[in-house]
Order: C-alpha cells, then structure tokens, then sequence
C-alpha cells in the first residue's frame, strides 16, 4: 500500500550507537502527533540492532544503507539482505550516488542488489540522478532511463519499491533541484516504470525527491507535482531540521 508521504533520513557515516539511540529517543516523542508520513531511519549497519529495538512498537521505519547480493559467503566486510532481515530492518538504500562515486557501484551491481532486496521482502531505495555534466549536456532524461532500466533489469515484482531521484549536483549542496526541474524527472521516472510494467504492477511505488532538502525549501519541494516524499542527508541529523521537514510533508498530505 503506498504511503501518503515518505521522509527517510539517510545519516551516512555518522551517529555512534549511542548518538543514534539518543537522537531516535528524542525524535519518537517528537513524532507522536505524526500520522500520515511515513518516517525511515537509515544509520550505520553499527546502530540497526539498537535502533531496531527502540522503534519496536512505532510505526517509524528501520532501513540499512547498502547490502550486498549473496546471502553468506567469502565477501570480507559485506552484509548480506539475509542478515539485514533477520534483523528486522525493513528498507535498504540501494545505488545512493556515493556508493556509485566513491565506491565504484555500477549499474549492473545496483540491479544485483534490488532483486536480492526484493527476494528478501524488503524495500529497496532506490537511487537514480545525474550529475551536473550530464545535465548541463542535456542527458539527464537518458541517464535516467538507462539508470531505471538496467537496475530494474528482470525485476518482475517492484512490490512497494520506492525510487528517490537524486541529482548528484544537489546532494549535500545547498543547492536544491527546482521544482520544474523535479517534476520533468519524476515524470520521466513513472514514464519509464510505467512503460515496462502494468498499472497493478507498478502503482504503489513512491518517488522520493532528494538534494539539499531543508525545513525552508520543504514546502515548495514537498507540493511539486509526482513528489511522494524526501531522501534526506544532511538536515536529517539534527533533531530541529528533520521534525519540520517531516510535518511540513505531514502538514500538506492533510490539506
Ligand atoms: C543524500 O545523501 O541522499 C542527500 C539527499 O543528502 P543532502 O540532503 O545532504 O543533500
């Protein structure tokens, strides 16, 4: 069933498990008059286990930020979807471009991971965007498209998938997508999905915007047509900035 609005905190390499724990204490009483949107924390493999059982008994979700294909193995330093959903986590962020930057992801790899997600039960983030040379060239529709394709290559079953369009240039910027530019990829994403699968098949996936979302820019992101929701980095780590962009989101699906 898909969600009227999604918010999910990627926190990257940060919060020890003790931060984690601190800041999930806080944010669940913070939270309590949040009914429609969906919350997901994303921290380090290092906090899943506490986090998971201090979220025992909320709605919020738990998601782990990479994966790896094979369910056990010789894959020194990996962690398979097997283990992560033994551990009750529920969503996994595949493709994030900096595992695509900085850790070599490729495409092929990406797809890998969504099946083994999926084979799993769980609920892949998906991650696509194009990085500022590939916009400014006028390719960002055909990154896009080749992104889709390939990493959703013999997915039969999307399940409740959840897409987050993230150009690169934007990712822990400041300097946001705007909205025109936001609506043009989503729609070319829900084109795409729509165009290899049918209206059962693919109607409760969400497509996530994310790039330097903030409680200022929220609003304006948040009501920008084909946006179901944020991936979140920066303003996810701090109690203040995550609550307002979260009742922002909570605020409008009310309207
Ligand atoms: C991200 O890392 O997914 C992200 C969107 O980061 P930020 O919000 O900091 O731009």
């Amino acid at each position: 069933m898909k969600n009227k609005g999604i918010v999910a905190g990627n926190w990257k390499m940060n919060k020890t498990l003790d931060e984690g724990l601190s800041f999930v204490g806080k944010m669940t009483k913070l939270l309590l008059d949040i009914e429609r949107t969906k919350v997901i924390f994303c921290p380090p493999f290092t906090a899943l286990s506490g986090m998971m059982k201090q979220l025992s008994g909320t709605s919020h979700g738990l998601g782990a930020q990479n994966c790896y294909w094979e369910e056990s193995g010789a894959y020194t330093g990996e962690i398979s979807c097997l283990m992560l959903s033994d551990m009750g986590v529920q969503y996994i962020i595949v493709g994030h471009s900096e595992r695509r930057h900085l850790f070599g992801e490729k495409d092929e790899t990406i797809n890998k991971k969504i099946h083994s997600v999926l084979d799993h039960g769980l609920t892949p983030i998906f991650c696509v965007g194009e990085n500022l040379l590939q916009r400014k060239s006028g390719e960002t529709q055909k990154v896009l498209e080749n992104q889709i394709n390939t990493g959703l290559k013999e997915v039969t079953n999307l399940g409740d998938l959840i897409i987050a369009y993230e150009p690169v240039w934007a990712i822990g910027t400041g300097l946001n997508a705007n909205t025109s530019q936001i609506e043009e990829a989503h729609q070319c994403i829900k084109q795409d999905i729509e165009s290899g699968y049918s209206v059962g098949e693919s109607e409760n996936i969400s497509i996530l915007y994310g790039g330097s979302v903030n409680p200022q820019n929220a609003n304006s992101l948040i009501s920008t047509l084909g946006v179901d929701g944020f991936l979140i980095g920066g303003a996810s780590l701090e109690t203040d900035s995550f609550y307002q962009i979260i009742n922002t989101v909570e605020q409008l699906s009310k309207e």
